[in-house]
This record gives C-alpha cells, sequence and structure tokens, in this order.
C-alpha cells in the first residue's frame, strides 16, 4: 500500500494510542515517519514496532508539545533524519474533565497548554517550510467535545473548540499556498485516554458498558478507524478537503435521544 509513498509525516503524542495507530497506518501507506512523543522510551518502542512490521523509516523523538522550542526541535530532527515535512498531525492531547467553579488555574492552563497550544505550538513548527514548499497537510485530533458538551467536563470541550477554530483559521490563511489544515473528531475510542476514564468511576466496569450502551453502533471506535480518516486526510486522495472536520463517532452525535 503506497497512498502516502515518499511522504514525511510527524506525529505528536505517537507512543501510543490513537497517535501510535496514526504512526503504524501512515507506514503502512509508504510514508517516512516521526513519533514525537513526551515519553521517549514509550516512542522508541513503538518506533521499533512500527519499523519492523513496515520496514519504513521511522524516527523517535522526545518532545513536549506545549513547549514551542520542543516542538521546533522535533521537526528539526525529523528532517534532518527523514527530510521536509510534508504531514503533521497534531495528536498530543489530555482529557481535564472539571467542574468549572472547582476546577484550579493549573487544570484550566494544563489541558489549555496541550490540547490547544500544543497544536498551534506544532502547526507554527512546519507551517513556514510547507509554505515555502506549495504543499502541506495538517490534520489536527479534536473531539466530538468540539461541537458538543457534555456536563463537568470542562475545560477539555473549550479547548477542543478552539482546535476547530485554529484548523479553521490555518486551512483558509494558507490553502492559496496548497497547504491544507484539517481536523478529525473522534468519539469515543478505546485507548489508555478512555480506561483511565472509565477507572475513575465508582464502577469501572458499569461505566465501559454505559458508554457502549449510549453508541448507535453498540460499540466503541478502535484506533486503527480514526488512523484510516487520518491517512486520507494526509494523502493526495483529499487535495480539495481544507478547513474542515471529519467526525468519527459511528453517529454518536447525531443521536439526539436513546
Ligand atoms: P492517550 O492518552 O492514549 O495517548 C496520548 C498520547 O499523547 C500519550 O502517548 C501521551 O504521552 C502523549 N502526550 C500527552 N501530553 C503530551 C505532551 N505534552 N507532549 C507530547 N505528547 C504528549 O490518548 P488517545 O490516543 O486516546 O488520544 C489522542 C488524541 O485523541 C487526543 O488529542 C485526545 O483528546 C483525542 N481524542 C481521544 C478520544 C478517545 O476516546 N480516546 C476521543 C476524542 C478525542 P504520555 O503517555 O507520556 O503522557
Amino acid at each position: 500500500m503506497t497512498r502516502l509513498a515518499g511522504k514525511v509525516a510527524l506525529v505528536t503524542g505517537a507512543g501510543r494510542g490513537i497517535g501510535a495507530a496514526i504512526a503504524l497506518a501512515f507506514a503502512r501507506e509508504g510514508a517516512a515517519v516521526a513519533l514525537a512523543e513526551l515519553d521517549f522510551d514509550t516512542a522508541r518502542q513503538t518506533a521499533e514496532q512500527i519499523r519492523s512490521e513496515t520496514g519504513a523509516r521511522v524516527l523517535a523523538v522526545q518532545t513536549d508539545v506545549t513547549q514551542s522550542a520542543s516542538v521546533q526541535h522535533a521537526v528539526s530532527e525529523a528532517e534532518s533524519a527523514l527530510g521536509p515535512v510534508d504531514v503533521l498531525v497534531n495528536n498530543a492531547g489530555i482529557n481535564v474533565f472539571c467542574d468549572p467553579l472547582t476546577m484550579t488555574d493549573d487544570d484550566w492552563r494544563r489541558c489549555f497548554a496541550v490540547d490547544l497550544d500544543g497544536v498551534w505550538n506544532g502547526c507554527r513548527a512546519v507551517l513556514p517550510g510547507m509554505v515555502e514548499r506549495g504543499a502541506g497537510s495538517i490534520v489536527n485530533i479534536a473531539s466530538t467535545h468540539a461541537f458538543k458538551i457534555i456536563p463537568g467536563c470542562f475545560p477539555y470541550p473549550v479547548a477542543k473548540h478552539g482546535v476547530i477554530g485554529l484548523t479553521r483559521a490555518l486551512g483558509i490563511e494558507y490553502a492559496p499556498r496548497n497547504v491544507r489544515v484539517n481536523a478529525i473528531a473522534p468519539g469515543y475510542i478505546e485507548t489508555q485516554l478512555t480506561h483511565d476514564w472509565w477507572n475513575e468511576q465508582p464502577d469501572p466496569a458499569a461505566a465501559r458498558q454505559a458508554t457502549i450502551d449510549l453508541q448507535p453502533m453498540k460499540r466503541i471506535g478502535r484506533p486503527e478507524e480514526v488512523a484510516m480518516t487520518a491517512v486520507f486526510l494526509a494523502s493526495d486522495e483529499a487535495p480539495f478537503i481544507n478547513a474542515t472536520c471529519i467526525t468519527v463517532d459511528g453517529g454518536r452525535s447525531v443521536l439526539y435521544h436513546d
């Protein structure tokens, strides 16, 4: 499979979960992939698995997306090892679910630092090169929280709404330079993030089942199902898709009521 042959991609938060699935899917489609991840050991292990399974050129680079210098460093490492970055996936994200009035200032700041500043830091690091080369695709991993609200999840949806705003603004700003900026809004996808949330509930098994019961397809999504959409948006199959968001949630956000 060669839908991304010759391309270089950088995926943030690629050590596990959705980011790791995207990195693997990109490598299977012929891309060289840089895994930019906070935890270098995880990144290295995942990079090794992807390399041995696909034979792709893969790089692990320790990156904190909240620090613009760290992201710039990851991009220059990727460019030295693999070549100019054609595709950026801003995937790194954290859940910060609070009651608005009991939330601390630190909760607010760490949510925005990762979930919104992190996305901007990634865009800012790759855009000059993409603009200069007149080509590029940025895919931001948002969430259905980017347009729906669940009480008690503040301020995560505020940051994710911002990711859509950033996607639309940059998509329009750089469209004349052939740089596309799109988002994916996953619904419930089974990763460590969702397990952590279930495990915080009084009855984790019941919380998991309740999540499944809420889904029109009576199942939770898989990371690979988000990855397939990322491949499409990153590829030359989506040349006129820009400044928009594709929802990958099995229809959940359309459902008004059970
Ligand atoms: P995971 O927690 O499984 O993976 C997130 C990865 O991001 C981890 O490897 C984590 O590293 C890394 N990361 C966290 N902070 C930073 C940072 N500052 N710099 C670099 N890397 C960092 O999450 P998911 O795979 O589930 O989520 C991926 C994205 O998808 C997120 O943006 C999330 O908001 C979004 N999403 C997920 C949904 C789901 O149901 N799973 C639904 C909707 C959206 P470490 O382990 O070292 O912290």
